[in-house]
């Protein structure tokens, strides 16, 4: 069992050094990781995706091995290579199954041929359930056993981890979190249902709200923006309502109700310590965690102490390498120590 300080429990040895890989529809990111999280490089290439699947996995293999070859520049060996791929994966399987954000990808196995090529323990993880990993190893969730995260960006997505385990589900599919209900018979939501919250709290859909009022006539300082520009962004509104925006106001606080009505039902569903808003719109810093937390404290219930801290992510975009470093790193201890 890994210990998350980075000590030697459970067969470690203080050199201990794998690669952490996250693919994105546009650039991979990857990074060697000690075994006590510090990041000793990180490099980020080009997805290429117009090349189609077998030239994307190329990439991931060229990554790995130019981060292998720089370890072993440095008189260090690789003990493993973990990869987290957007979508729905099959880690038994060692498969991409249909990324949205990779056209043309259909159940493309990854594990396999990156092993073939290199010859190391390879790990394939969802990105969301790689951040995650990421922040409780040694981000915002770190000393903490129960903890979901919530990615804010186009869309919303996250992962928990229970009794310090990712937590997947029995079809991998866990910790959809954009896609819970949160108003019945709602706006449609692209995944077929109607009333997610990713339909209402996403930053698609909250620069979405303020641009459809905005061209309904209402006041609002972003018209001058959205003339300019031609479009809005959740930063912009972020903004405007900083700078005292009614409208814009209006519409980041009603994002924000969304995000702690998801908080809340998170809170009795799963008991936890800590929530953590992560992702592109996590950057608004303040208005988000203050915002979230004023509708949480309204709607949870009254003088109940088990409350979960709101907290920000911390490692940004080196989240996902470095939680698909950590299940790398979990395989190398489990096959030292003989555990699967
Ligand atoms: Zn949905």
């Amino acid at each position: 069992m890994l210990n998350r300080s980075g000590g030697t429990k459970g067969g470690w040895v203080s050199t201990t050094v794998v690669i952490g890989i996250d693919l994105g529809g546009t650039d991979i990111k990857g990074g060697l990781v000690a075994h006590d999280g510090r990041v000793l490089e990180r490099r980020i290439v080009a997805t290429e995706a117009f090349g189609g699947p077998d030239h994307v996995v190329g990439r991931i293999i060229a990554l790995a091995q130019s981060l292998r070859e720089s370890a072993a520049s440095r008189g260090i060996e690789v003990a493993g290579v973990g990869i987290g791929a957007p979508g729905s994966i099959s880690s038994r399987e060692g498969m991409i199954v249909s990324p949205p954000n990779l056209p043309r990808w259909d159940r493309v196995p990854v594990v396999e041929p990156v092993r073939s090529a290199i010859s190391l323990p390879i790990s394939l993880e969802n990105d969301a359930n790689a951040a995650v990993l990421g922040e409780f190893w040694r981000g915002a969730g770190r000393d903490c056993d129960d903890v979901a995260m919530l990615t804010l960006g186009t869309g919303i997505g996250g992962g928990v981890m229970l009794g310090g385990q990712l937590w997947r589900g029995r079809f991998e599919n866990a910790a959809e979190f954009g896609h819970m209900i949160v108003e019945m018979n709602g706006v449609a939501c692209k995944c077929g249902q109607r009333g997610c919250l990713e339909a209402y709290a996403s930053a698609t859909a909250t620069a979405a709200r303020a641009t459809d009022r905005v061209w309904r006539g209402e006041a609002s300082s972003l018209k001058t923006l959205l003339d300019r520009a031609g479009a809005l962004t959740a930063r912009d509104v972020v903004e405007a309502a900083s700078a005292g925006d009614s409208l814009a106001a209006q519409v980041w606080d009603e994002t924000c109700g969304y995000l702690a009505v998801a908080c809340v039902n998170l809170q009795h569903v799963l008991n936890l310590e800590r929530i953590i808003l992560a992702g592109g719109m996590s950057a608004a810093g303040v208005p988000l965690l203050d915002g979230v937390r004023r509708h949480f404290d309204r709607l949870m219930w009254p003088d109940v102490g088990d409350r979960p801290q709101l907290v920000l992510a911390e490692l940004g975009n080196d989240a996902g390498f470095i939680g698909c470093a950590y299940l790398a790193l979990q395989a190398a201890g489990g096959e030292r120590v003989g555990v699967a």
